[in-house]
Order: structure tokens, then C-alpha cells, then sequence
């Protein structure tokens, strides 16, 4: 406390990856609230640097009402910081481990936004690879902020051919198991059919004790909705979770479907614009 980066007056710490540490900090002018996310630059082996990279490559190029926005980076001797937009509403695996499944409703409403998220990234070439529940913040007005861009790649067109395996394993597409070559885009769709289950049925489609069981059980597409998930729904999450890459549904597909279509979703206050700070300073 009392400590102070660049125009931020660090407060307390709100989370901790591998190879950081986030805290809240307000702007010492403007007052508004950012999540300070600390790395310690000793600790970062190469291959931690080049995801930092990546990370900060992908999100000085994302600006979208449902990303996460990096406002600067900020470097001393010994610790980078990353100034992001603050969501201080929890994560989506946090809020259905303590609270239970979404409601179609509320369901309908993440949905939508992660959706637009994606579709956004994917317009610009960017892909995600690692969309999971806990990479799902909300802000203390419930508006979706997708985050953690460690594993994001730019392709420069869509079907341009991955080949690392990344992102968390109960989220992975099967043709990640299948150690083959692989589109960055139906992988992020099908890490999204994941959370759209995950939402409204409060489990996991693809659970295991070993990982050999659950790659089995990924690559057969070996799942079971409940029945008193509405029709609707149940095709839309059908249609993400086809084994096969090409049959899958595309992000336009999954707009114009029926459990999607009435959706409005709310009117969010809109973020703080970026805090007045010199332009953004590269590690
Ligand atoms: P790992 O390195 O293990 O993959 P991570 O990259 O998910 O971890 P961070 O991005 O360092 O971890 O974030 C750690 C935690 O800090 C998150 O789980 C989240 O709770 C919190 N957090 C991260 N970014 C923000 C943000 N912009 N606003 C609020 N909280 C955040």
C-alpha cells in the first residue's frame, strides 16, 4: 500500500498467475481503477517472455467492449507492469463453482458477449487458444471481459495452419489430442461450446481421472446434455461440439441461431477510456 507505478497507487493484490502477480490500483488523477498484473523479469524464462509478448502483441491491437484493455506497459530494472482495464465482478468459473448453473437467461447474455468477443478477434486475425471460465471476468456491472491473452497467436489469415498444443485440456478441441496441424479458429469455437455447457448445466462436458481417458473421451466427442436443457441450446452446443473441425459450426453460424436470436443484451455502462498516460511504452 501507498506505493506508487508510473501515475498508479498500487492497493491490494486481486489474483496470481504462474508467472504474476495483479493488484488494484487507482490512476493518482483521474481516480479510475486498473488491475496492475506484476511480473518479476528474473523470473521469466524465455519461453515466459515470449508469451509475455504475445500477450502484449495481441492486446495493444484488441479494443472491443468485451475484451480486456491493456492501457500501457510500464518497465523498471527488475518488473514489468501491465496497466489492464479492471473487471472487478469475479470470473466465470468462480461465480458457477459458488453460485450453480447460469440461468438460460443469463446464459444467453455471456454468451452473446463472448461471442462478440471472438468474432472480433477473429476478424482481425487474432486467436484466442485458451478461452476457459476462469479467462471470462465480468466487471462489477456484469459486463463480460474476456482476458489472459498468453496463449493468443496472430495468423495472418484464417486458414493459415497452427501446430502447439495450448490452452487448458477439458477445453481443448480434439484435433489438439490428435498432434496434428490445426485452424486457430474452430479451436477457440469449440473451447466455447465447452463454457456454453459448462454455463447452463453447472459440470463439465468432458470429465476423466486420467488425461489419457479424457483425450479419449474429447476425440469421440463423448458427451451427454442433460434433457431439461432447453432444445434450442442443446443444438447450439451440438453444433460447436462436432469432432470434426470442417462439420463444426462457424462463429456466424452460431450468431444466427434460434437459442441466440431473441438475445438483448444489456446496455453496460461503457468503459473508462483509456487513462491519460504517455502513449504505450514497450517492454
Ligand atoms: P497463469 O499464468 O497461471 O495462466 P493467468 O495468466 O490466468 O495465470 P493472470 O492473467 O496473471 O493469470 O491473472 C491472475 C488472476 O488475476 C486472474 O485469475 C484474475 O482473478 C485476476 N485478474 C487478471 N486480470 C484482471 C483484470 N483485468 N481485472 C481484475 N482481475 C484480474
Amino acid at each position: 500500500p501507498g506505493r506508487r507505478v508510473g501515475f498508479y497507487k498500487v492497493r491490494g493484490e486481486i489474483g496470481y498467475g504462474t508467472f504474476s502477480r495483479v493488484k488494484m490500483a487507482f490512476h493518482a488523477l483521474t481516480k479510475d481503477k486498473v488491475a496492475l498484473k506484476i511480473l518479476d523479469k528474473t523470473r521469466l524464462d524465455f519461453q515466459a517472455q515470449r508469451l509475455l509478448s504475445r500477450e502484449i502483441s495481441s492486446m495493444e491491437s484488441l479494443q472491443h467492449p468485451n475484451v480486456v484493455r491493456l492501457y500501457e506497459v510500464v518497465e523498471t530494472p527488475s518488473r514489468l507492469y501491465l496497466v489492464l482495464e479492471y473487471a472487478g465482478g469475479g470470473d466465470l468459473h468462480n461465480r458457477i463453482c459458488n453460485d450453480g448453473k447460469f440461468s438460460d437467461n443469463a446464459s444467453k447474455i455471456t454468451f452473446a458477449q463472448i461471442l462478440s468477443a471472438i468474432k472480433y478477434m477473429h476478424s482481425i486475425n487474432i486467436i484466442h487458444r485458451d478461452l476457459k471460465a476462469e479467462n471470462v471476468l465480468f466487471t462489477s456491472s456484469g459486463c463480460v471481459k474476456v482476458a489472459d491473452f498468453g496463449f493468443s497467436t496472430r495468423v495472418s489469415n484464417r486458414s493459415d495452419a497452427l501446430d502447439t498444443f495450448c490452452g487448458s485440456p477439458p477445453y481443448a478441441a480434439p484435433e489438439l489430442f490428435r498432434d496434428e496441424c490445426y485452424l486457430g479458429p474452430p479451436v477457440d469455437v469449440w473451447a466455447m461450446g465447452v463454457l456454453l455447457f459448462f454455463m447452463v448445466t453447472g459440470t463439465m462436458p468432458f470429465r476423466a481421472e486420467t488425461m489419457g481417458k479424457l483425450r479419449r473421451c474429447i476425440i469421440e466427442g463423448a458427451y451427454t446434455i442433460p434433457p431439461w436443457v432447453p432444445g434450442p441450446c442443446q443444438r447450439l452446443i451440438k453444433g460447436i461440439l462436432k469432432p470434426v473441425p470442417a462439420e463444426r459450426y462457424a462463429i456466424d453460424q452460431m450468431m444466427g441461431c434460434d437459442w441466440l436470436l431473441p438475445t438483448q443484451t444489456p446496455q453496460y455502462p461503457p468503459s473508462p477510456p483509456a487513462p491519460p498516460s504517455p502513449a504505450l511504452r514497450r517492454p
